[in-house]
């Protein structure tokens, strides 16, 4: 069945004003199927990754639910909690409920680490309907008798496998026992590795699964190249790429906090103009350059895939991955951030040869080659006989395979 809009799914008049405001008019597929089942109470598995609109699809209800149950706030007291991996994701979810809550009077916060602790206190000491907190940072809490979650009959936990990648798994089960058993839990995740289908087989009561495949019609909107290398020329390479006008906003990605800051240092030498996004970075300096690139007054942010994890950001032109990731399905993440809301969008990865193997792995995931631009590998050890032989000839298509000097191919790029 095809819900063509959001009054189908039964959300409450005040809901639909702010829907209608924020110009939301149909409901994406995991809406569609998760808010009815949520609307009645039912535990919810759904695997879907950013971008599928699973915020809503949980806030919605949630929000639905707690007006209807016009429960009293009493001091530190909370009546819904979402934990969320990152401080990004806690405050783009903490958006969301501002936004779809507009009209009504609900109390929420965000409890998270990098952030000074006297505000945080302040909010949570009268009561609060709705808590956003990262798991760290809420234990703190706990810890000090500033939160009392024996009455929270909501719990949503999002990107439950990203909360497992950082070693949060251990604090989520401490902070689900604190909860009393009879709830409405929600758990949300992009994959499901065995440690976080146990977690969902411990704290789900008869959940129902809804899963929203990963974006491969996105995805394969989206144009992917790849450039070969050696290490040494990715910097350059990098700058002089950065210098073209098409490339309107940019993510780099590296694999290190320390490959973003030199990558910085290193485009500002060439006056190009970036900032990084990590998490050694404090919560406001993250902040302003997250404003700063979502405003477009920051055309290039260079990123690690935790810190950019969940990033909402529109109208990304391109991702560069200025190193390939060792996992995969981490390249699927990045290049998800363009080709946002239907538009299409480039990746650009730069390959040198120890990446080789990175590179091939993301090509068996995708179940297609990523198109060679420029040279094509040359196997680091030639056969005799022969003046170089290509290494990686599966992926470069015929066209293509004749090398032209660097310059060359800068002025046709930007003709
Ligand atoms: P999410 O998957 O929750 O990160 O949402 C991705 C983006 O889609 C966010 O910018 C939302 O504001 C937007 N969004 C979610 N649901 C809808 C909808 N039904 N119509 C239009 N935009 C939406």
């Amino acid at each position: 069945m095809t819900v063509s809009n959001f009054a189908e799914l039964g959300l409450t008049e005040r809901l639909l004003r702010a829907l209608k405001e924020a110009q939301y008019t149909t409901p994406t597929p995991i809406q569609q199927r998760g808010i009815p089942l949520l609307l009645q109470g039912m535990d919810l598995l759904g695997i879907a990754q950013t971008g599928t609109g699973k915020t809503a699809a949980f806030t919605l209800p949630l929000l639905h639910n707690l007006d209807e149950d016009g429960v009293q706030l009493k001091p530190k007291m909370v009546r819904a909690l979402i934990l969320a991996p990152t401080r990004e994701l806690a405050l783009q979810i903490s958006d969301s409920i501002k936004t779809y809550g507009r009209h009504m009077g609900l109390r929420h916060t965000v409890v998270m680490g990098g952030v000074g602790h006297r505000p945080q206190i302040d909010a949570l000491r009268r009561g609060v309907d709705i808590l956003v907190a990262t798991p760290g940072r809420l234990l703190d809490h706990i810890a000090q008798g500033r939160i009392d979650l024996r009455q929270c009959e909501y719990l949503i936990l999002d990107e439950a496998d990203r909360m497992f990648d950082m070693g949060f798994i251990r604090d989520v089960r401490k902070i689900v026992a604190l909860l009393p058993d009879e709830r409405q839990t929600l758990l949300f995740s992009a994959t499901m590795p065995g440690e976080v289908a146990k977690l969902a087989n411990e704290i789900l009561y008869e959940p129902v699964r809804v899963e929203i495949a990963a974006k491969t019609v996105a995805v394969e909107s989206i144009e992917q190249r790849v450039h070969h290398m050696e290490k040494a020329e990715k910097r350059d390479f990098l700058a002089k790429l950065l210098q073209t006008r098409e490339l309107e906003k940019v993510i780099v990605f590296t694999r290190t906090k320390r490959g973003a800051d030199q990558v910085v240092k290193r485009l500002s030498k060439e006056g190009v103009n970036a900032q990084a996004l990590h998490g050694n970075k404090s919560q406001s300096q993250r902040q302003r350059a997250l404003d700063a690139f979502r405003s477009g007054r920051l055309r290039v942010l260079v990123a690690t895939d935790l810190a950019a994890r969940g990033l909402d950001v529109d109208d990304i032109s391109h991702v560069i991955n200025y190193e390939l990731p060792n996992e995969p399905e981490s390249y699927v993440h990045r290049i998800g951030r363009t080709a946002r809301a239907g538009a299409d969008g480039i990746a650009i990865s730069l390959c040198d040869n120890s990446e080789r193997q990175q590179l091939r792995a993301i090509e068996k995931l995708l179940k297609r080659s990523l198109d060679v631009v420029g040279e094509a590998p040359i196997d680091p050890m030639p056969k005799s006989g022969k003046k170089h032989n290509n290494g990686a000839s599966r992926t470069v298509p015929k066209s293509r395979k004749r090398r032209r000097p660097r310059q060359q191919r800068y002025e046709q790029r930007a003709a």
